[in-house]
Protein backbone atom coordinates (compact mmCIF):
# COMPACT_ATOMS: atom_id res chain seq x y z
CA UNK A 1 0.00 0.00 0.00
CA UNK A 2 1.22 3.35 -0.50
CA UNK A 3 1.79 6.29 1.88
CA UNK A 4 -0.92 8.94 3.08
CA UNK A 5 0.86 12.38 2.55
CA UNK A 6 1.34 14.56 5.52
CA UNK A 7 -0.06 18.45 5.81
CA UNK A 8 0.98 20.21 7.92
CA UNK A 9 -1.26 23.54 8.44
CA UNK A 10 -0.23 26.80 10.20
CA UNK A 11 -1.54 30.53 10.28
CA UNK A 12 -1.38 33.33 13.06
CA UNK A 13 -4.52 32.72 15.47
CA UNK A 14 -7.91 34.44 14.18
CA UNK A 15 -6.52 33.59 10.24
CA UNK A 16 -9.37 31.04 9.63
CA UNK A 17 -7.67 27.80 10.28
CA UNK A 18 -10.61 26.12 12.10
CA UNK A 19 -13.23 27.68 10.25
CA UNK A 20 -11.42 26.52 6.57
CA UNK A 21 -10.73 22.97 8.24
CA UNK A 22 -14.12 22.15 9.57
CA UNK A 23 -15.34 22.88 5.85
CA UNK A 24 -12.47 20.82 4.44
CA UNK A 25 -13.53 17.97 6.72
CA UNK A 26 -16.92 18.31 5.49
CA UNK A 27 -16.16 18.44 1.54
CA UNK A 28 -13.74 15.46 2.45
CA UNK A 29 -14.47 13.34 5.08
CA UNK A 30 -11.64 10.69 4.27
CA UNK A 31 -8.93 13.17 5.76
CA UNK A 32 -7.41 12.40 8.91
CA UNK A 33 -6.84 14.90 11.53
CA UNK A 34 -4.27 14.80 14.06
CA UNK A 35 -5.78 16.21 17.37
CA UNK A 36 -2.85 18.04 19.56
CA UNK A 37 -2.10 17.60 23.51
CA UNK A 38 -2.77 21.32 24.83
CA UNK A 39 -2.48 22.59 28.29
CA UNK A 40 -4.13 25.39 27.80
CA UNK A 41 -8.09 26.03 29.62
CA UNK A 42 -10.72 24.87 27.13
CA UNK A 43 -12.97 27.53 25.15
CA UNK A 44 -16.80 27.88 25.35
CA UNK A 45 -17.49 25.55 22.59
CA UNK A 46 -14.83 23.08 22.60
CA UNK A 47 -14.89 19.42 23.05
CA UNK A 48 -12.38 17.18 24.75
CA UNK A 49 -11.02 15.03 22.39
CA UNK A 50 -12.86 17.02 18.85
CA UNK A 51 -9.83 19.14 18.29
CA UNK A 52 -7.44 18.64 21.33
CA UNK A 53 -6.94 17.05 24.06
CA UNK A 54 -6.95 18.93 26.98
CA UNK A 55 -4.37 18.10 29.37
CA UNK A 56 -2.38 19.48 32.63
CA UNK A 57 1.26 20.33 32.74
CA UNK A 58 2.36 17.36 34.35
CA UNK A 59 1.08 15.09 32.12
CA UNK A 60 2.61 17.08 29.44
CA UNK A 61 6.04 16.74 30.64
CA UNK A 62 5.25 13.48 31.09
CA UNK A 63 4.30 12.48 27.31
CA UNK A 64 7.63 14.41 26.49
CA UNK A 65 9.84 12.39 28.84
CA UNK A 66 8.20 9.32 27.05
CA UNK A 67 9.14 10.88 23.98
CA UNK A 68 5.38 10.57 22.59
CA UNK A 69 5.05 14.30 20.49
CA UNK A 70 6.31 14.45 17.10
CA UNK A 71 6.53 18.31 17.77
CA UNK A 72 6.19 20.42 20.88
CA UNK A 73 6.15 24.62 21.64
CA UNK A 74 5.00 26.80 23.77
CA UNK A 75 2.58 29.09 22.72
CA UNK A 76 1.25 32.05 24.75
CA UNK A 77 2.18 30.31 28.34
CA UNK A 78 0.86 27.34 27.00
CA UNK A 79 2.33 23.67 26.15
CA UNK A 80 1.26 22.84 22.40
CA UNK A 81 1.92 18.99 20.87
CA UNK A 82 1.63 16.93 18.40
CA UNK A 83 1.34 13.03 19.48
CA UNK A 84 3.58 11.01 17.17
CA UNK A 85 2.08 7.20 16.87
CA UNK A 86 -1.36 9.09 14.94
CA UNK A 87 0.39 10.97 12.61
CA UNK A 88 2.86 7.64 11.87
CA UNK A 89 -0.61 5.16 11.78
CA UNK A 90 -2.25 6.98 9.47
CA UNK A 91 0.86 7.62 7.04
CA UNK A 92 1.77 3.76 7.64
CA UNK A 93 -2.57 2.84 6.40
CA UNK A 94 -2.46 5.26 3.29
CA UNK A 95 -4.80 7.99 4.99
CA UNK A 96 -3.80 11.41 4.21
CA UNK A 97 -3.77 13.93 7.42
CA UNK A 98 -3.83 17.65 8.45
CA UNK A 99 -1.28 18.36 11.68
CA UNK A 100 -2.69 22.19 12.63
CA UNK A 101 0.56 23.56 13.75
CA UNK A 102 1.88 27.29 14.97
CA UNK A 103 5.39 28.34 12.58
CA UNK A 104 7.63 26.25 15.07
CA UNK A 105 5.54 22.95 15.19
CA UNK A 106 5.76 23.24 11.53
CA UNK A 107 9.75 23.81 11.61
CA UNK A 108 10.36 20.25 14.04
CA UNK A 109 8.16 18.68 11.52
CA UNK A 110 9.99 19.23 8.17
CA UNK A 111 13.23 17.98 9.75
CA UNK A 112 11.55 14.96 11.01
CA UNK A 113 9.45 14.29 8.15
CA UNK A 114 10.84 16.02 4.70
CA UNK A 115 7.95 14.25 2.90
CA UNK A 116 5.49 16.52 4.74
CA UNK A 117 3.43 19.53 2.72
CA UNK A 118 3.08 22.65 4.46
CA UNK A 119 0.20 25.16 3.61
CA UNK A 120 0.30 28.63 5.48
CA UNK A 121 -2.69 30.21 5.68
CA UNK A 122 -2.68 34.20 5.61
CA UNK A 123 -5.49 36.92 6.61
CA UNK A 124 -6.07 38.83 3.86
CA UNK A 125 -4.44 41.82 6.07
CA UNK A 126 -3.79 42.68 9.44
CA UNK A 127 -6.48 44.85 9.87
CA UNK A 128 -9.06 42.11 9.15
CA UNK A 129 -7.26 39.35 11.25
CA UNK A 130 -7.35 41.78 14.91
CA UNK A 131 -11.26 42.07 13.69
CA UNK A 132 -11.33 38.37 13.17
CA UNK A 133 -9.61 37.64 16.46
CA UNK A 134 -11.95 40.44 18.74
CA UNK A 135 -15.02 39.32 16.96
CA UNK A 136 -14.48 35.36 18.01
CA UNK A 137 -14.86 36.87 21.17
CA UNK A 138 -13.18 34.03 22.91
CA UNK A 139 -10.20 35.58 24.36
CA UNK A 140 -9.73 38.74 26.70
CA UNK A 141 -8.36 41.80 25.54
CA UNK A 142 -4.83 40.93 26.93
CA UNK A 143 -4.39 37.27 25.17
CA UNK A 144 -5.45 39.39 21.73
CA UNK A 145 -2.77 41.57 22.14
CA UNK A 146 -0.05 38.77 22.97
CA UNK A 147 -1.73 36.58 19.87
CA UNK A 148 -1.50 40.02 17.54
CA UNK A 149 2.32 40.38 18.47
CA UNK A 150 2.83 36.88 17.83
CA UNK A 151 0.91 36.99 14.60
CA UNK A 152 3.85 39.55 13.32
CA UNK A 153 6.01 37.15 13.74
CA UNK A 154 4.69 34.46 12.01
CA UNK A 155 3.88 35.97 9.36
CA UNK A 156 7.24 36.69 8.36
CA UNK A 157 7.89 33.14 8.81
CA UNK A 158 5.15 32.15 5.60
CA UNK A 159 8.39 32.07 3.59
CA UNK A 160 9.11 28.64 4.63
CA UNK A 161 6.02 26.96 3.50
CA UNK A 162 5.10 25.10 0.46
CA UNK A 163 1.80 26.68 -0.10
CA UNK A 164 0.27 29.88 0.71
CA UNK A 165 -3.69 30.33 0.91
CA UNK A 166 -5.31 33.57 1.49
CA UNK A 167 -8.48 33.00 3.94
CA UNK A 168 -10.67 36.28 2.12
CA UNK A 169 -13.28 33.63 0.44
CA UNK A 170 -13.86 30.85 2.51
CA UNK A 171 -15.01 28.45 -0.09
CA UNK A 172 -11.96 29.41 -2.47
CA UNK A 173 -9.38 29.00 0.19
CA UNK A 174 -11.14 26.20 1.30
CA UNK A 175 -11.24 24.71 -2.74
CA UNK A 176 -7.14 26.07 -2.66
CA UNK A 177 -6.16 23.66 0.15
CA UNK A 178 -8.55 20.72 -1.59
CA UNK A 179 -6.54 21.44 -4.68
CA UNK A 180 -3.29 21.19 -2.96
CA UNK A 181 -3.80 17.64 -1.40
CA UNK A 182 -5.45 16.58 -4.95
CA UNK A 183 -3.04 17.71 -6.51
CA UNK A 184 -0.15 15.91 -3.56
CA UNK A 185 -2.07 12.78 -4.41
CA UNK A 186 -0.71 12.63 -8.32
CA UNK A 187 3.11 12.56 -7.14
CA UNK A 188 5.14 10.28 -8.44
CA UNK A 189 6.02 8.86 -4.85
CA UNK A 190 2.39 8.45 -4.44
CA UNK A 191 2.06 6.55 -6.90
CA UNK A 192 4.76 4.59 -7.70
CA UNK A 193 2.98 1.24 -6.58
CA UNK A 194 0.79 1.57 -9.87
CA UNK A 195 3.58 2.17 -11.82
CA UNK A 196 4.75 -1.32 -10.36
CA UNK A 197 1.66 -3.10 -10.73
CA UNK A 198 0.97 -2.27 -14.48
CA UNK A 199 4.50 -3.01 -14.87
CA UNK A 200 4.56 -6.38 -13.02
CA UNK A 201 1.07 -7.27 -14.88
CA UNK A 202 2.90 -7.13 -18.15
CA UNK A 203 6.29 -8.86 -16.75
CA UNK A 204 4.42 -11.80 -15.30
P1 LIG B 1 -8.09 30.24 13.74
O1 LIG B 1 -8.55 28.81 13.84
O2 LIG B 1 -7.05 30.43 12.70
O3 LIG B 1 -7.69 30.83 15.06
P2 LIG B 1 -10.94 30.82 13.23
O4 LIG B 1 -11.30 29.77 12.24
O5 LIG B 1 -11.40 30.62 14.65
O6 LIG B 1 -9.36 31.11 13.21
O7 LIG B 1 -11.48 32.20 12.66
C1 LIG B 1 -11.41 33.41 13.44
C2 LIG B 1 -12.73 34.18 13.25
O8 LIG B 1 -12.77 34.67 11.90
C3 LIG B 1 -13.97 33.33 13.46
O9 LIG B 1 -14.94 34.12 14.14
C4 LIG B 1 -14.42 33.00 12.02
O10 LIG B 1 -15.83 32.82 11.95
C5 LIG B 1 -13.96 34.23 11.23
N1 LIG B 1 -13.57 33.93 9.83
C6 LIG B 1 -12.83 32.89 9.38
N2 LIG B 1 -12.64 32.97 8.03
C7 LIG B 1 -13.29 34.08 7.63
C8 LIG B 1 -13.45 34.72 6.34
N3 LIG B 1 -12.93 34.21 5.21
N4 LIG B 1 -14.16 35.86 6.29
C9 LIG B 1 -14.70 36.38 7.43
N5 LIG B 1 -14.58 35.84 8.69
C10 LIG B 1 -13.87 34.70 8.77
P1 LIG C 1 -5.31 28.01 19.68
O1 LIG C 1 -5.02 28.22 21.15
O2 LIG C 1 -5.85 29.25 19.01
O3 LIG C 1 -6.18 26.81 19.43
O4 LIG C 1 -3.92 27.70 18.96
C1 LIG C 1 -2.83 28.58 19.15
C2 LIG C 1 -1.70 28.21 18.20
O5 LIG C 1 -1.21 26.89 18.49
C3 LIG C 1 -2.12 28.17 16.73
O6 LIG C 1 -1.07 28.79 15.98
C4 LIG C 1 -2.21 26.70 16.42
O7 LIG C 1 -1.95 26.42 15.05
C5 LIG C 1 -1.10 26.16 17.28
N1 LIG C 1 -1.21 24.73 17.57
C6 LIG C 1 -2.32 23.97 17.69
N2 LIG C 1 -1.99 22.70 17.96
C7 LIG C 1 -0.64 22.65 17.99
C8 LIG C 1 0.32 21.60 18.20
O8 LIG C 1 0.02 20.43 18.41
N3 LIG C 1 1.64 21.96 18.16
C9 LIG C 1 2.06 23.22 17.93
N4 LIG C 1 3.37 23.44 17.88
N5 LIG C 1 1.19 24.23 17.73
C10 LIG C 1 -0.14 23.95 17.77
Amino acid sequence: MNKGGIFVVSGPSGSGKDTLLSQLFKKCPEIKFSISSVTRPMRAGEKEGEKYNFISRKEFEEMLQRDELLEHNVYVGNYYGTPKTPVLNASKNGDDIIIEVDVNGAKQIREKLPQAVSIFIMPPSFAELEKRLSGRGTETEEVIAERMNSALFEIERATEYDYIVVNDDIDTAVDDIIQIISGSRLMLKRQKHIIDEVLNYVKS
